[in-house]
């Protein structure tokens, strides 16, 4: 966004500022492209003009509750109006028909009450103030009275607060369309009742969030056709699996292993567990306990919310020894065997059928076409080997889960309205990215697609309301990384999949081969010295990625030896998880099956800007701009002639009178405020 050219002396405006971010200041001096301004903060600032963004003098204290209400429409501008509202406690703003959501970091229960929900209830969408419940309202309205499936997409960095908006959006969906005075498990408790489960298994401490989802949610909604809820799906996303046997300081592993540490003594007994700290899947980071949580207390309520979404005692039992179990099995450990490259178990008091595991972790089967040959691995082989084997049977427990939930829930078949509801987590760039990160951003990229085409499709429909002319504005277009990415063939997803059905294939010969494709497509960038790794300029930004595991991790497969040892445990529910296998199987991707995502409110902004991003009535307008044309206001017009009038006299062009409104170009009401400063 270019800063409007006409800033003077006397304009207030805002500056860039280190700390910051804005402050507000006024012009004292300009000297060619340099604004010189004396800041409210005491400091004098020089900078480049278009570092220099006009302020709003007439905007109210306490601010707007839709941002295109704001007059000038820049990051300063946006940011200021949220602090002005977060100050208030009003966590909620509106652009548009998109909802902000600030995170309050402290309970507002009268926020999200019984009675909050009976006053959004089939109010007017912008009547009341803006809140998620009425975002919800809007999807369940247009269901009821044209039949239409919506999605509610929720999206925002990690700890922003999307998973709490996603419940609260789900609570209030399940007043709307839920059974009053049932008790018991209907659909719409077990849905409620579903999210703690999957939290106890999916989330964990991070440094960004005390309770930070680590995969992303699709819940589906379906609805009769008396708008009740009939049944729910729940499709989960990219379990983050290397969290079971790798964190760091201070995070922690998945909660459900530090509420079962904690569960009753008989429990821990059963399962012959203890302090956490005895573990090595948990003693890698120092953090165990979280403030204000009581994992006892999580245990219980964990074991209380599987009862409602119909999970057993036996399968509640069998859960947690799988849980107990991966913990007793990171706390193996292998010692030089007596031939090269070979290894043995240290620990004789190994608490399983210490042979058929000692196979599996410790031998691999090679098949050629001349022969069989088993190979032993090293210690250091077969600790990578032990932690293949946590992670998978903790991927396909939490996969189980899910299942068992939506299973029990129950679909609807004869469903023809759903409201969905997407949490994913946000665009992700660490020092170092591997093919998760590539997934998340992938998906990032994807929703923000849909987003660009949903608000240009929303914009188009209140021009054509007002009646004004339409023409295409181009906004922020990001086909071309897509295709980067899964264009069939040729895309980076296509040569993965490639690459992994040859078996000769290395992360060298994948990004050689990503290299020669891609040399001059302006979205992929080969790092100067690097042989393994690629950069992808993302919308959001660049991003450079360690291709060195991109082909394990896209298989995804299961080793064998770990397979036989599982599909053949004694505990059925163990081998439940792992069903022997048809031969064809080692390639699966799922990048089909992931939804998408957007940025947030930034963009929208830029897609405004490229219209017509200041919209004012008529009566608005002459309010605030008749000054410049006294003659006009006396004259006798009506609003609309009269806005005409004073639009003409100043020497605009471009905008356009709608029916009610007049709608302004960017730059345009700075331009008309430099105008009245002058005259008043
Ligand atoms: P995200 O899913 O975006 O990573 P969360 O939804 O888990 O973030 O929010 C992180 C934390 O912020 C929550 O555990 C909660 O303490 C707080 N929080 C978020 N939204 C709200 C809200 N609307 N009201 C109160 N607290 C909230
Ligand atoms: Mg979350």
């Amino acid at each position: 966004m270019a800063a409007p050219v006409n800033i003077i002396v006397g304009s207030h405006v805002w500056v860039e500022h280190p700390e910051l971010a804005w402050v507000d200041g006024e012009v004292f001096k300009i000297s060619a492209e340099e604004v010189h301004v004396h800041t409210t903060n005491g400091q004098t600032v020089i900078t480049n003009i278009s570092k220099v963004f006009p302020k709003d003098t007439e905007a109210p204290p306490g601010g707007v509750d839709d941002m295109t209400k704001l007059s000038y429409l820049h990051e300063p501008g946006v940011l200021h109006n949220l602090a002005a509202r977060y100050e208030l406690n009003e966590i909620y703003t509106y652009t548009g028909n998109i909802l902000i959501a600030i995170n309050p970091f402290q309970r507002l229960p009268h926020l999200y009450d019984t009675h909050m929900m009976e006053q959004y209830k089939g109010a007017q969408f912008g009547e009341l103030s803006p809140h998620v419940f009425a975002i919800a309202d809007v999807a369940y309205r247009a269901m009821i009275n044209e039949g239409k499936s919506n999605s509610i997409l929720v999206s925002g960095e990690s700890g922003a607060g999307k998973t709490e908006t996603t419940k609260m959006l789900m609570r209030y969906l399940a007043y709307l369309g839920g059974r009053s005075g049932v008790e018991g498990r209907t659909v719409e408790q077990q849905v409620l009742e579903s999210n703690p489960v999957l939290e106890a298994f999916g989330n964990a401490k991070t440094v960004r969030n005390n309770n930070s989802s680590r995969f992303g949610k699709f819940v589906e909604l379906q609805f009769d056709k008396n708008g009740r809820i009939s049944g729910a799906a729940v499709r989960t996303y990219l379990l983050e699996r290397s969290r079971v046997c790798q964190i760091s300081d201070p995070e922690r592993n998945y909660h459900c292993f530090y509420l079962l540490c904690a569960a009753p003594p008989e429990v821990r007994e059963k399962f012959k567990l203890g302090d956490p700290k005895s573990f090595h899947y948990l003693n890698q980071s120092n953090c165990y306990a979280l403030d204000g949580v009581d994992d006892t207390e999580e245990y219980l309520a964990t074991r209380r919310a599987m009862d409602i979404v119909g999970i057993s005692e036996e399968e509640q039992d069998a859960i947690f020894r799988v849980v107990a179990a991966i913990l007793h099995l990171g706390n193996i450990e292998f010692a030089k065997g007596e031939e090269a490259d070979s290894s043995v178990i240290k620990d004789e008091k190994s608490r399983c059928d210490a042979k058929s595991l000692e196979d599996a972790l410790i031998n691999r089967v090679m098949v050629t076409p001349e022969e069989v040959i088993t190979r032993t691995l090293d210690p250091v082989a077969a600790v990578g080997s032990r932690d293949a084997l946590a992670k998978t049977v903790y991927s396909r427990l939490f996969d189980w889960l899910v299942d068992k939930i939506n299973s029990s829930i129950g679909q609807d078949p004869n469903s023809r309205t759903i409201i969905g509801v997407l949490d994913i987590y946000g665009f992700e760039s660490f020092k170092l990215n591997s093919f998760e990160q590539f997934c998340i951003n992938f998906t990032n990229e994807k929703l923000q697609q849909h987003f660009n085409q949903h608000v240009f499709k929303m914009e188009q429909e209140e021009y054509t309301k007002e009646e004004i002319n339409w023409s295409y504005i181009e906004f922020v277009d990001n086909q071309d990384v897509l295709d980067l990415i899964e264009k069939k063939p040729g895309g980076i997803i296509a040569l993965l999949d490639e690459a992994c059905m040859f078996p000769k294939s290395t992360h060298e010969t994948f990004a050689q081969k990503l290299y020669q494709t891609f040399k001059s497509n302006k979205r992929f960038i080969k790092p100067k010295l690097s042989r393994t790794s690629f950069t992808i300029s993302h919308y959001a930004g660049e991003v450079t990625y360690l291709a060195d595991l991109f082909l394990d991790k896209n298989k995804d497969y299961v080793v064998a030896e770990h397979q036989v040892l599982l599909t053949a445990s004694k505990c059925p529910f163990v081998s439940g998880l792992f069903p022997p296998l048809p031969e064809e199987s080692s390639k699966s991707s799922k990048f089909s099956s992931i939804g998408s995502r957007f940025k947030g409110v930034l963009e929208a902004i830029r897609i405004s800007c490229a219209g017509y991003p200041t919209r004012r009535t008529f009566y608005e307008f002459l309010h605030r701009f008749g000054v410049l044309a006294p003659d006009v206001l006396d004259g006798n017009y009506d609003d609309k002639v009269a806005c005409e009038k004073i639009l003409d006299k100043m020497g605009l062009k471009g905008y356009q009178i709608g029916k009610t409104k007049v709608f302004l170009r960017a730059g345009q009401m700075a331009e008309l405020d430099a105008r009245r400063a002058e005259v008043l």
